[in-house]
């Protein structure tokens, strides 16, 4: 029987019907092995870190605090009937968990918001909507076994973007998840907390904010690992039928990618797509393991739906995805060309200052070089390369907000490819300040005044049009 790894975002928990949802898409997937992964309810997580961030002020925490049991509350009373087991054993937990959040308050206020604890504060997210999940499916008279992850997915000590230990996690995985998967005799659902970890000396950890994408892909792979069944994938349900070849926000009217390799799915969630946990591909493309991502209010979808797996039709142009919140430094000097370490001593800065590098191109000349940063990072970057010595001496230093568009896809390597993303730019005048793209590589990037974002996203998907992974593409301006 093949297993599914199903995540559950917070607007999959909204409200009645969201759950009514949850227990089709359950009957939909009758014949496989289920694991599901839930995220906390939508805002919860940002209420308990601005809760932990504000306790000197005891009236915004008596506030959050109850709004946070008011939410959990309207959700309980809405899918449980009163004074049913569930509805009493959910409220009991979430006095429960309730009052340990209070004793973790006092303990910040008593000894400082370190890492950890905001890691633990936030924790309580996942664990009150998870075990409310696992509850509604035995109120729906299914089998189901509610595991907080910190019990499975054991990670580096790296708080609030902590990295698996994937060893330890497989042998956790192997004791505490595979006796239920493999029982014969009984069939589970197992509902795990998304986003959370622990590390070895079982401190909680988190996986990063939007993690819980993440935490389906890292069981997947060591289910994967450790079971005898080795035919499994990951369902991530959203609220949109999958990932588009452009940012609506961009374009409307953009057409779904149907079919995307890893890497290429790499590139588009790294820039920019909010919709894929750019970390969630790492842990399931050296084992194979497809993910789907698909629309929650469409369970019984057979085509629209992005698929990303090993295999992806190659001629093609996948997407466009744009970073708007880009400010590209440029160094330039016209006399010390040929000077072995200029890179890297800019980018020992860079890293020392903590700031990110996101995109670089240098003439072979050597005269100037040019890199992307955030804005947010932006003066610092400048200042610092201002302060270095070498820089100061010899070197202008200067930085513009910019766009960057990046278009991914096999296909990308042909000049024809690249010929038709110029004429496309050119026939609005629009100016290509820098562009990037190293050896073999399946994403070409291009920096563009800010401004033309919009013009030049429209022109060169509708030039590409042909190209594209889809047979819905529109050519409308
Ligand atoms: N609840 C966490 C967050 O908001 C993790 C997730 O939603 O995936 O970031
Ligand atoms: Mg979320």
């Amino acid at each position: 029987m093949s297993i599914v790894v199903m995540k559950f975002g917070g607007s999959c928990l909204k409200n009645h019907e969201a759950f009514e949802k949850i227990y089709n898409i359950t009957q939909v997937y009758k014949d496989h092995k289920k694991v599901y992964v839930a995220s906390a309810l939508s805002g919860i997580t940002d209420l308990l870190l601005s809760t932990a961030q504000n306790l000197d002020e005891p009236a915004i925490v008596d506030k959050n605090i109850a709004l946070i049991e008011k939410k959990h509350l309207d959700i309980i009373e809405q899918i449980f009937e009163e004074d049913s087991p569930y509805y009493n054993n959910s409220k009991d937990w979430l006095d429960k968990k309730l009052s340990e959040l209070e004793d973790a308050f006092a303990d910040i206020i008593e000894f400082g918001l370190e890492p950890y604890y905001q890691d633990y504060i936030v924790s309580f997210g996942e664990i009150l909507s998870t075990y409310i999940l696992n509850q509604f499916l035995l109120s729906k008279g299914f089998n189901s076994v509610y595991i907080a992850a910190n019990y499975l997915i054991i990670t580096n000590d790296n708080f609030n973007k902590a990295y698996p230990l994937y060893e330890l996690t497989n042998n956790r995985v192997k004791n505490k998840i595979i006796p239920l998967l493999e029982n014969p005799k009984e069939d589970s659902i197992i509902c795990v907390t998304g986003f959370i970890g622990r590390n070895k000396i079982g401190y909680i950890t988190t996986l990063g904010r939007g993690g819980s994408d993440y935490t389906a892909t890292i069981l997947a792979r060591s289910i994967h690992d450790t079971c005898s069944d080795k035919d499994i994938k990951v369902i991530l349900w959203k609220d949109v039928d999958g990932l588009l070849i452009v940012d609506p926000k961009y374009m409307p009217e953009s057409s779904l990618i149907k079919n995307l390799s890893y890497n290429e799915a790499k590139q588009i969630s790294h820039f920019g797509a909010k919709i894929l946990h750019p970390k969630c591909l790492e842990a399931i493309e050296k084992r194979n393991i497809p993910l789907e991502i698909r629309n929650f209010e469409k369970p019984l979808e057979e085509v629209r739906f992005t698929l990303i797996s090993a295999h992806s039709d190659s001629e093609q142009i996948k997407g466009i995805s744009v970073v708007d919140d880009a400010t590209v430094i440029n160094v330039i000097s016209g006399t010390m060309v040929d000077v072995p370490g200029v890179l890297a001593k800019i980018f020992k800065i860079m890293g020392k200052n903590g700031i990110s590098v996101s995109f670089v191109a240098q003439s072979s000349s050597e005269i100037s070089t040019s890199f992307i940063v955030k804005n947010a990072d932006a003066d610092r970057a400048i200042q610092a390369l201002r302060n270095a010595n070498l820089f100061s001496d010899f070197y202008e230093v200067y930085s513009e907000k910019v766009g960057v568009i990046n278009i991914t896809g096999k296909k990308i390597l042909e000049n024809q490819t690249k010929a038709k993303i110029f004429n496309a730019l050119a026939k609005k005048n629009i100016k290509v300040k820098a562009i990037s793209q190293s050896f073999e590589e399946l994403n070409l990037s291009i920096i563009i005044p800010k401004e033309k974002l919009n013009q030049a996203i429209m022109m060169i998907h509708n030039d590409l049009c042909e190209d594209f992974n889809s047979n819905e593409c529109k050519n409308g301006e």
